[in-house]
């Protein structure tokens, strides 16, 4: 960061209540009379604890270092469940994979996508939550949820290749 600039620190995000959503969805598995298997169990722990963003491929590859015998089918077909229930929001970044993370409307933030190193920053700001909701009012319009993603080159990704930071370097091909 330049020295002149004048940034604000960034507010800390404020991490999704993993408990409150927890309980949201054995309500919902409850009330649909859905059993919580082992493999569920393993697949709904192992993502609460994941860090975010994740693809289902990640995902299972967690799961299977604990449990080898899931399948790619229940891993998929969990994280649907859990995206029906409410409790977690599915992404598609535009690198062709679905990406999940948790959903709290408390804790909601927004993204910015890497189109070059795949980084995905992720921000809070009041002034867009705000404008959202007055454009939403000027056109009568009742907001359920809403996305916000801006998609370019990160800040390392502008930088001559040289000067990159390891991190960035070389994941621009899509596997
Ligand atoms: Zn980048
Ligand atoms: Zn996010």
């Amino acid at each position: 960061m330049k020295s002149g600039e004048t940034s604000k620190a960034q507010p800390k995000l404020r991490a999704p209540d993993q408990e409150r959503l927890r309980s949201e969805l054995n309500d919902y598995m409850l009330k649909r009379g859905l059993r919580s298997t082992e493999q569920r169990r393993l697949i709904i722990d192992t993502f609460f604890d994941a860090h975010e963003h994740i693809t289902i491929d990640s995902l299972l590859k967690l799961v299977r270092a604990v449990d080898a015998r899931v399948g790619y089918a229940t891993v998929y077909r969990t994280m649907k469940l859990l995206s029906e229930s409410g409790v977690v929001q599915e992404h598609k970044f535009g690198d062709g994979f679905t990406r999940y993370e948790l959903s709290d409307d408390d804790a909601h933030h927004d993204h910015l996508v890497c189109l070059e190193c795949g980084k995905i920053i992720e921000f809070e700001e009041p002034q867009i939550e705000q404008l959202q909701e007055k454009i939403a009012k000027r056109h009568g319009f009742l907001v359920r949820a809403h996305k916000h993603e801006m998609y370019g080159l990160c800040s390392d990704c502008q930088k001559p290749k040289g000067q990159r930071s390891a991190r960035s370097e070389g994941r621009g091909a899509r596997s």
